[in-house]
């Protein structure tokens, strides 16, 4: 999987790619990473990047030459073309599983207000917005996009990894614990001490729903569960409810 990512401020992206277990993938040959210094296609003396907004309004627009030679010269037209904007479709693990299939995508990071809407007229294929906030660098937003899309890419991390996490099977994933066996005062749930597999799935199966309900109760809607997921959601909500619903 290539990234190909455009921006300002290449300098922010570096620490990423070249650290933990993205570093290893690009070892591995699992990753392929290029950063496009947007400036570097500024051709005016003072290469200018960002301008003016017709019509009036606060703040500076990324102007549209630059970023089309950008575009132009990875090859833009013929690749899947992301620009992350709070004003994009939201991400989601559906959506950076369907981003993890393509071979390449290319990522604009935005700036100021935003960037001038011919290119994403003419360039972008989708919108991306991390959440329902403001943020001031897409580089930071092109970074969440590409950590929740590499590593759903073949062989970067385990199959098993993935499957027990958060959002798999439309649940938050269950609490950890790691050693020490107390830790100020505070010890580590018996059953899992217990080596008896069968009861730490089902004790990590019911924290799982009780978390979800608790946080995202909209989740449990989505149709996805397990029938055992769903059996026990029933007994927990019989539990707390009564039989008819109330205490
Ligand atoms: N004026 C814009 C905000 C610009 S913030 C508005 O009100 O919609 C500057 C840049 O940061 C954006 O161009 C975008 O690339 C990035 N950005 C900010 N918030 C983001 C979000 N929630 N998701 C994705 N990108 C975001």
């Amino acid at each position: 999987m290539k990234f190909t990512i455009l921006s300002l401020f290449p300098e922010i992206l570096e620490g990423f790619f070249n650290s933990s277990i993205m570093s290893r993938a690009v070892k591995n040959n699992l990753v392929e990473y290029n950063f496009v210094n947007i400036r570097d296609f500024a051709f005016d003396k003072h290469r200018t990047c960002d301008d003016a907004p017709y019509g009036g309004g606060a703040g500076m627009v990324m102007k549209a030459e630059p970023l089309a030679a950008a575009l132009d010269s990875v090859n833009a037209g013929q690749t899947r073309t992301v620009y992350m904007s709070p004003s994009g479709k939201k991400l989601d693990q559906k959506l950076s599983l369907e981003l993890s299939g393509e071979k390449e995508i290319v990522i604009i990071c935005g700036r100021y207000e935003g960037i001038d809407q011919r290119i994403i007229d003419l360039y972008v294929d989708d919108e991306i917005s991390i959440g329902d906030y403001v943020i001031s660098s897409g580089e930071v937003a092109a970074l969440v996009l590409v950590d929740s899309v590499y590593r759903l890419c073949e062989g970067v991390i385990t199959k098993e990894s993935l499957e027990e996490e958060s959002f798999q099977n439309a649940l938050l994933e269950y609490p950890h614990y790691t050693r020490p066996e107390v830790f100020q005062g505070r010890g580590v749930p018996d059953i899992l001490l217990s080596g008896h597999h069968a009861k730490i799935e089902k004790w990590r199966l019911k924290k799982q729903l009780e978390k979800t309900l608790a946080n995202r109760p909209d989740l449990l809607e989505s149709g996805q569960l397990s029938d055992e997921a769903e059996k026990m959601l029933n007994e927990m909500v019989i539990q707390e409810e009564g039989p008819n619903g109330y205490n």
